[in-house]
C-alpha cells in the first residue's frame, strides 16, 4: 500500500474529518492519479485513507478515517446505499433529487443527480474517475435506475489532469427528461444542460417563491438569471401577471417558453429576454421600469474565497441595482452561489447594496440550498448557497 507522509502540524483538519490534503501539507509520499494511499502523521500515524491526485492542488481526498476500513467495491457500493438511503428519508417535493454530494456523502468528487429514472453523473476528482465502473454499476444497483449519463465536462476535471468526457456511461436512448417538482412540471436534456443538466438546489425556494408572489400579490415579477425558468413557472403558477425572465443562454430561454406552455400557464404573460443581467438592470432603471418581485440568481462569482472581493462588487451591484427597481413593498429574493462568500459576507453585501440605494428592507426569510444537498457537520466548506428573500420597506 502507498503512502502520503504529512508535514508536522499538517495533520489537524484531518484529525476533524476534514477530508482534503493540500499540495503544501504534503511531505513525502505519493501514487498513480487515483490510487488509494495511507494518509499519515509526520511521525508515520495513520490519519485516513484517500484517493491521490498527483496533477491537483488538492493533492488528497479522504475515503475513510476507519483504518480498518477497505477501500475496495464493497466500500463504494456502501457509501452509495447509504447515500440513497438518506434521500429517501428526506421530505423531498420532486422526482428530481440530488443522490450524491460529494463531500456531505463521504464521496468526494462525485455529484449524482436522480432525474425520474435517468441518472446524471459528474466525476469529478481523480479518484471518483479512477473507481468509475464501480460506482456506475453501484449506483444503477441501489436506485434501480438503468441509464446513467456522464457529465465529467466540468472545468474543475482541468485541475485534476482528467480530460473532458460527457455521453451514457450505462444505458443509452433520448437524453431529455421531465420532472415534477412542487406540482409543476420541468423539462432538462442530460446531455445539454448546466452541470447535470439542471439547479436542483433551488426546488425549495422556486416553491417559496410562487407562494409568497400569491400571498403579498406580487404582480410584476423580474427573474434574473433565470436558466430554463423554474422561478418565472413558480411565479406565474402563483398568480403573476408578467414575468419578465432573463439570461444569456437562448437554449436556456426557449425551455422557459416550453414550461410555460407544459403547465398549462400563459404565455402572454412569459417575456423572455436574451441579455446580459447587470446590462438590463441598468437599462430598465433609465426606463423607470419597476418590478412588484425580483429573483437574482447569478452563476458562481467566486468559486474560491480568492476571488471573494471582485465577485463582492459584482454581488453588490447587481443587489443595489435590484433594490432600486423594486417597487416599495415589493419581493427580492438574492442569491449567491459562490463558495468564496459564506453566509455572513453574503448579507453585509446586500446590506452595503441597499444603503447605496437608499433603501431598507425586513429580511424575510434566509434560503439555502434543498436538503438533498446537504452541509455535514465536520465540511461547512460545503456550504455554498445562501439567499436572502426581503421586503423593501413600504
Ligand atoms: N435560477 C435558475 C438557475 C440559474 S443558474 C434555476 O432555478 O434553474 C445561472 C444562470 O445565469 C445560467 O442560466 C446562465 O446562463 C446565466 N448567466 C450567466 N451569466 C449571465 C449574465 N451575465 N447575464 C445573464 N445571464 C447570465
Amino acid at each position: 500500500m502507498k503512502s502520503i507522509r504529512l508535514r508536522e502540524g499538517k495533520e489537524r483538519s484531518l484529525q476533524r474529518h476534514h477530508p482534503w490534503v493540500f499540495e503544501g501539507s504534503v511531505a513525502k509520499g505519493g501514487a498513480d492519479s487515483g490510487e488509494t494511499v495511507r494518509i499519515e502523521d509526520s511521525g508515520g500515524g495513520f490519519l485516513a485513507w484517500g484517493a491521490f491526485s498527483p496533477a491537483s492542488a488538492i493533492r488528497a481526498r479522504a475515503w475513510s478515517f476507519d483504518e480498518y476500513e477497505r477501500i475496495d467495491g464493497t466500500f463504494f457500493r456502501r457509501r452509495i446505499e447509504r447515500a440513497v438511503a438518506l434521500r429517501g428519508r428526506m421530505p423531498i417535493a420532486s422526482n428530481g433529487v440530488r443522490l450524491v454530494h460529494g463531500e456531505a456523502d463521504g464521496l468526494p468528487g462525485l455529484i449524482v443527480d436522480r432525474y425520474d429514472q435517468t441518472l446524471s453523473a459528474q466525476f469529478l476528482a481523480a479518484g471518483t474517475e479512477r473507481w468509475k465502473a464501480v460506482i456506475a454499476d453501484a449506483l444503477l444497483v441501489a436506485t434501480g435506475c438503468s441509464r446513467l449519463y456522464e457529465r465529467s465536462d466540468s472545468s474543475v476535471r482541468g485541475l485534476e489532469g482528467l480530460p473532458s468526457v460527457a455521453g451514457w456511461l450505462r444505458g443509452d436512448g433520448a437524453t431529455e427528461v421531465v420532472i415534477e417538482e412542487h406540482g409543476v412540471q420541468l423539462t432538462l436534456d442530460v446531455s445539454f444542460g448546466h452541470k447535470t443538466g439542471f439547479y436542483l438546489d433551488q426546488r425549495d425556494n422556486r416553491a417559496l417563491l410562487g407562494r409568497w408572489v400569491r400571498h403579498y400579490g406580487l404582480k410584476r415579477v423580474l427573474n434574473a438569471y433565470s436558466y430554463t425558468g423554474g422561478f418565472s413557472v413558480a411565479a406565474l403558477a402563483g398568480g403573476a401577471a408578467r414575468v419578465t425572465s432573463v439570461d444569456s443562454s437562448a437554449p436556456a430561454l426557449e425551455r422557459v417558453q416550453r414550461h410555460v406552455a407544459l403547465n398549462g400557464l400563459d404565455a402572454s404573460k412569459s417575456e423572455c429576454l436574451d441579455a446580459d443581467v447587470n446590462q438590463f438592470l441598468r437599462d430598465s432603471l433609465k426606463a423607470s421600469r419597476r418590478f412588484d418581485c425580483i429573483v437574482l440568481d447569478p452563476p458562481k462569482f467566486a468559486p474560491t474565497a480568492a476571488h471573494a472581493e471582485r465577485a463582492a462588487r459584482a454581488y453588490k451591484d447587481i443587489n443595489r441595482l435590484a433594490l432600486e427597481l423594486l417597487e416599495p413593498g415589493g419581493l427580492l429574493l438574492t442569491f449567491s452561489c459562490s463558495g468564496g462568500i459564506n453566509a455572513d459576507l453574503f448579507h453585509k453585501i446586500v446590506a452595503g447594496a441597499a444603503i447605496d440605494a437608499r433603501v431598507d428592507g425586513a429580511l424575510l426569510q434566509r434560503l439555502e440550498a434543498a436538503c438533498d444537498h446537504p452541509t455535514t457537520l465536520v465540511f461547512p466548506e460545503g456550504e455554498y448557497l445562501k439567499g436572502l428573500a426581503i421586503l423593501k420597506a413600504a
